[in-house]
């Protein structure tokens, strides 16, 4: 296993277990298995260990595993506030408590923001009184580390990621999502303060494994390196030195053992032109089946409307290259639940963007296509019911 260094030095697997898809079983977790799989990497030297309060069962579930082999002061773990659910001061260090509780801890080495979307999210935390209380669980070493997750789009992360001097980030990252979400930009935003950056989704959830198109499963065999499918989403994250962990779910012991050979032999700044160009390659095969021929560039932005053009145009492809629903809930995710709306109604075909686009996309046109598309009448008003409840305020 190699190691990189937190921002106190702290030395942290490349590798970090995801413990949001361990096995289910009757309705649970199966621990017994998780167990065996969360040995077979803590083994082979993975040291941190990635929770959340939503996710069903898993922080009880990792810190039964870790009680029951005493392994609590030997690793990392990282866990998460579900911040969007806290409205109080009470609710935020009940909330906290619940997970020390569920994990057989009194302390929480990396506490992370739960899937931020908006600098609106962060604000509303701090009128909470977030601040405050992180200073006094740093004091009490209850929290060790403070960051956030994050699933918006650029501007946003690099609001949040300046608003306050955190500890460590986490964000969706793959080599498909290079220009999304907080995107490279944001990486090295962050590496560039001295933030280190974890990595989630390292491989789209498994659709760079399961769902790749016949011609990238050939530019990968036609590369000569025998790697793996999730060898090359891999390789491509450890060969950025900005990255500091990535995070995988693993659950199985193979699943286990792959992961760890990579992050063994795996470098930064080791990938060739060679291999670079067979990373191109899968990626124009991928996106062969987009709608829209949009690169992320956002040379189109800012939009005076506000409309997200990038960010919808990418859900609309995603519907396309990995399936309808992924489409429809990253689109959720990333544009329709953030404070400030960002939706394709939005636009009043003003032509701006348009005249900036390298690729001559019909903006206006191909924007009210892709709003039909993600936002047919159900979705709307559940966008609209969620949007109400979290701002308090009718959604678009
Ligand atoms: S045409 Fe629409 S999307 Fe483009 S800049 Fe104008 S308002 Fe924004
Ligand atoms: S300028 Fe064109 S290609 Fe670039 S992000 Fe905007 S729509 Fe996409």
């Amino acid at each position: 296993m190699q190691y990189r260094k937190d921002r106190n030095g702290t030395p942290l697997s490349i590798l970090g277990y995801g413990c949001m898809r361990f096995t289910k079983k009757g309705g649970g977790i199966d621990v017994d298995k998780a167990e065996q799989e969360l040995l077979e990497a803590y083994r082979a030297g993975v040291n941190y260990f990635d929770t959340a309060y939503l996710y069903p069962g898993s922080e009880a579930a990792l810190g039964e595993i870790l009680e029951r082999n005493q392994l609590r002061e030997k690793v990392r773990i990282a866990t998460k506030l579900p911040q969007y659910l806290i409205g109080s001061r009470t609710a935020l260090e009940r909330t906290f408590q619940e997970e020390l509780s569920r994990l057989r801890t009194d302390y929480v080495d990396y506490y992370l923001m739960h899937h931020m979307t908006d600098v609106a999210m962060w604000e509303k935390l701090k009128n909470v009184g977030i601040i405050d209380w992180i200073a006094e669980k740093k004091r009490s070493g209850a929290i060790r580390n403070i960051g956030f997750s994050y699933h918006g789009n650029t501007e946003n992360f690099l609001r949040i990621l300046e608003d306050y001097d955190w500890d460590f980030c986490q964000i969706q990252y793959n080599y498909l999502d290079e220009v999304a979400q907080a995107g490279k930009t944001g990486l090295q935003a962050a590496a560039k303060r001295g933030v280190p950056v974890m990595i989630m989704e390292p491989l789209r959830g498994g659709k760079l494994v399961n769902m790749l198109p016949e011609a990238a499963k050939r530019a990968m065999r036609e590369s000569g390196r025998g790697w793996t499918a999730a060898e090359w989403g891999l390789r491509w994250l450890y060969d950025q030195p900005e990255v500091t962990v990535v995070l995988s779910g693993m659950n199985s012991v193979e699943m286990v053992r792959e992961n760890c050979r990579v992050a063994a032999d795996a470098q930064a700044n080791a990938l060739t032109d060679a291999d670079r160009e067979t990373i191109e390659r899968i990626k124009r095969a991928i996106r062969e089946r987009e709608k829209v021929g949009c690169t992320g560039c956002r040379y189109c932005m800012p939009c005076p409307k506000g409309v997200d053009i990038p960010g919808i145009f990418r859900c609309y492809n995603t519907m396309f290259t990995e399936s309808k629903r992924e489409g429809r809930s990253q689109f959720i995710q990333t544009v329709g639940l953030t404070r400030e709306p960002a939706f394709a109604s939005q636009c009043v075909r003003c032509g701006k963007c348009e005249q900036h686009c390298p690729q001559s996309i019909p903006i206006r046109e191909k924007l009210q296509e892709a709003d039909r598309a993600l936002r047919p009448l159900p979705y709307k008003l559940g966008v609209g019911a969620v949007r109400a409840f979290l701002f308090r305020q009718k959604g678009k």
